[in-house]
């Protein structure tokens, strides 16, 4: 099974057509303490688009909060941004606007994988034998378990899913893109 991340279009080895085509996506988030005086802070996340960006503000149990996340086409830049920072402090605010009193405690930049209409590639290729589950983009935590009962079912029954069908990566084999063209608009 190739479950690779944003590295799963790079693995070496493969076959020209069976190579995922999958893209980094660059997202940088930041972390602020909440020291004692302040807490609770937040009882629960909170999610909202902001000047068409998505932003959201996640209580952990430790204490801290999260805020996240950008989304920029960067390729492999991993590079934690004054402007990155900026935009995700700045929508924060509007919604919750106490956090600037937090201190801010790490700052980071993350690659999420994604496949050319950014849902997920589950299934076989074609190459025997060899599954996808990779290209989740924003959204691998989350289907992280309907994603390992899917690879789960077929390893062990060879039949993917029906939930499954609509990602398998053949949508996007050079075939079944001519088919997709050739369809009257
Ligand atoms: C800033 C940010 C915020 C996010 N927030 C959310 C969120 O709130 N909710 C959500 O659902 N998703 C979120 N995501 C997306 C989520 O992180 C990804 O969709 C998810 O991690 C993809 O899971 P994966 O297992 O496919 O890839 P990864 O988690 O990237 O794991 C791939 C693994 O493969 C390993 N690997 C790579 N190459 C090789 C190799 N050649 N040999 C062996 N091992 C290899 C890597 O080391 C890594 O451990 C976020 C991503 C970012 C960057």
């Amino acid at each position: 099974m190739l479950a690779a991340g944003s590295l799963s279009g790079r693995l070496p080895g493969l076959p020209d057509e069976v190579v995922p085509p999958v893209r980094p996506v660059k997202g940088q988030v930041l972390r602020l303490a909440v020291p004692a005086a302040y807490a609770p802070f937040l009882t629960r996340t909170v999610r909202a688009v902001v000047r068409g960006s998505h932003v959201y503000l996640v209580p952990r149990e430790n204490g801290e909060l999260v805020v996240g996340a950008t989304s920029e086409e960067m390729g492999w830049d991993t590079t934690v941004t004054a402007g990155g920072i900026y935009e995700l402090l700045r929508d924060a605010h509007e919604l919750v606007p106490g956090i600037t009193e937090l201190p801010l405690t790490e700052t980071r930049a993350g690659l999420r994988p994604a496949s050319p209409d950014n849902a997920p590639l589950l299934g076989p290729t074609a190459l025997p034998g060899l599954h996808l589950a990779t290209g989740h983009h924003r959204n691998g935590v989350l289907l992280t378990p309907v994603t390992g009962d899917v690879m789960a079912e077929l390893l062990t029954t060879g039949e993917l899913p029906e939930v499954a069908r609509p990602f398998t990566p053949h949508r996007f084999s050079s075939a079944a893109v001519s088919v997709r063209q050739e369809q009257p608009a």
